[in-house]
């Protein structure tokens, strides 16, 4: 890994893959850091040498990553594997760990493409051992070709639930039950999508497919499932669910929860780079330009860290950033730049035409995502209540980071990920705002834990100031 690079690629998923190629291939000297040893990000994990010696359970969408990161290996695009970045300096110097050193490398350009991670799901008994989400669950079937046992309990809602079900079921897994949370109303919301949907890239067929799967299974279905609660002392023992006007019980060895993916917003966020609520998909989403660009001279963000797409999407979206940083690096000129960007915007623009029906449909209830039961865990590191937060909202508090210097909230070694967004809802609610007007966590650098002996590799051993205070620091008018 040289000292500095023309491009600096965060993420080897389908954006960072896509990026990176392209880039090389116009000439740009491009370095790709992922905390994974090989590239695929999520949805191509381990694609390179799959677990599994029968890659049918994992469908056709899987092998498409194969075409992939068989291009970024043949480009000259350069990959640094088991490389964790916590911090992205204003003078685009990247700091990050990789077999325990610390480390730094400096770029001329970012993109920031560390994808998706899934929305927490905070119910009563969340956090026992026994359960599980469903993406951690299809992690392990990808790395590990690991599968749960028969009876496991899929519960919520999202395209990643089906498939993982369907998954399981073609890998000779049957489940004890799907338990769906997507309530009645979202059916008539989204219809409004569905002619859109359906002239999109086949995600409609590929979904109902899944979901004739399933139902072929004969597994149990119960839908529109309310006031779900994990029962058990020291482990997780049954769901117990609201459905169909009766109240239920599954035991089960194990549940896999899931409510659908929302951007890994943590290093953007650390580097300064302005994020709004957006309404729809309920999460925060970087401030990006028609090429990625940020307010943060020379960072980009692309893929579903830039607001979720999905898996191909998320490629066009590389595509594109890199296409503007090879024309401000001097390799092409604009009408270059916009003449190979049209296949692209073009393709983008169909892969995207299924998002409104599909978020509309599972957009997750609010009882899911703020918790009634005020002693349901928000903050899984600290152990802070729902009830918790409630109090502290109503005793005054009005933003995130008052709530995390006094409960503790976002302070653990997850850094806000798996709590802000439930914690931003529960203060919203109290003051009956919009989350958008509490604001999100202010992320410091590093965004994440890093130990003493990595952060003493630098300078004085100190992070440097700078960098600590990414807002005071922003270049204004900076997007692309
Ligand atoms: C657990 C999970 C499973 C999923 N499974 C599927 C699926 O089976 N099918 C499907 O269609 N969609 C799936 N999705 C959605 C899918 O991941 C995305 O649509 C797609 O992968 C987005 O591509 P991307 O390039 O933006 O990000 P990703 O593919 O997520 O790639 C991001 C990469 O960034 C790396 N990274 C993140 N932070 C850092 C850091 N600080 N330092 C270094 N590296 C970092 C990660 O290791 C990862 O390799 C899944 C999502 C999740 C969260």
């Amino acid at each position: 890994m040289k000292a500095r690079h023309d491009l600096a690629v965060i993420g080897a998923g389908p954006a960072g893959m896509a990026a990176a190629t392209l880039a090389a291939e116009l000439g740009i000297d491009t370095l790709v850091l992922d905390e994974q040893e090989t590239p695929g990000g999520q949805i191509y994990r381990s694609v390179e040498q799959p677990s599994l010696a029968d890659l049918a359970p994992l469908g056709p969408d899987y092998r498409r990553g194969i075409e992939l990161a068989l291009a970024f290996r043949r480009s000259s695009a350069e990959l640094a594997g088991g490389a964790v970045v916590w911090q992205i300096r204003p003078d685009r110097t990247i700091n990050l760990t990789r077999a325990g050193d610390g480390m730094e490398v400096g770029a001329d350009h970012v993109l920031i493409a560390t994808g998706a991670m899934e929305r927490p799901f905070p119910i009563p008994g969340w956090t026992l051992p026994g359960v599980m989400t469903a993406g951690a669950a299809q992690t392990l079937m990808k790395s590990a070709g690991l599968v749960a046992e028969d009876g496991v309990v899929l519960a919520g809602c999202g395209p990643l639930l089906f498939q993982l079900a369907s998954q399981y079921l073609q890998a000779g897994v049957r489940p004890g039950a799907i338990v769906e949370t997507t309530p009645r109303g979202n059916y008539w919301r989204a219809a409004s999508g569905l002619p859109m949907a359906w002239a999109s890239e086949g995600y409609l067929k590929k979904g109902l497919a899944l979901l004739r799967a399933i139902k072929a299974s004969g597994v149990p279905f119960h839908r529109r499932a309310q006031n779900l609660r994990v029962l058990g002392e020291t482990r997780a023992d049954a769901l117990e669910f609201e459905s169909g006007g009766k109240t239920r019980w599954i035991e089960t060895p194990l549940l896999l929860l899931h409510q659908g993916v929302v951007p890994n917003a943590n290093l953007a966020m650390a580097t300064g780079i302005t994020h709004n609520w957006d309404p729809v998909q309920l999460c925060w989403r970087p401030e990006t330009g028609h090429w990625g660009g940020t307010n943060r001279e020379g960072i980009a963000v692309a893929g579903d860290g830039a607001g979720i797409g999905g898996a191909v999407a998320a490629e066009h979206g590389g595509r594109l950033a890199a296409l503007e940083i090879a024309r401000r690096l001097g390799r092409i000129t604009a009408e270059e730049r916009d003449e190979r960007a049209t296949v692209e915007r073009a393709a983008l623009r169909r892969h995207l035409r299924a998002r409104p029906f599909l978020d509309s449909l599972y957009r997750p209830p609010d009882a899911l995502r703020r918790p009634a039961d005020d002693t349901t865990l928000a903050c899984r590191c600290e152990e802070v209540t729902a009830g918790e937060i409630r109090r502290q909202a109503e005793l005054g508090l009005t933003d995130l980071n008052a709530l995390k210097s006094q409960s503790r909230c976002g302070m653990g070694p997850c850094q806000g990920r798996l709590c802000a967004l439930t914690a931003v809802e529960l203060l919203a609610e109290t003051h009956r705002v919009d989350p958008a007007d509490i604001g999100p966590l202010r992320i410091r650098p590093p965004a994440r834990p890093v130990d003493l002996t990595a952060i003493m590799a630098f300078d004085d051993g100190t992070i440097p100031p700078e960098a600590a205070l990414p807002k005071e620091t922003a270049a204004p008018g900076a997007k692309a």
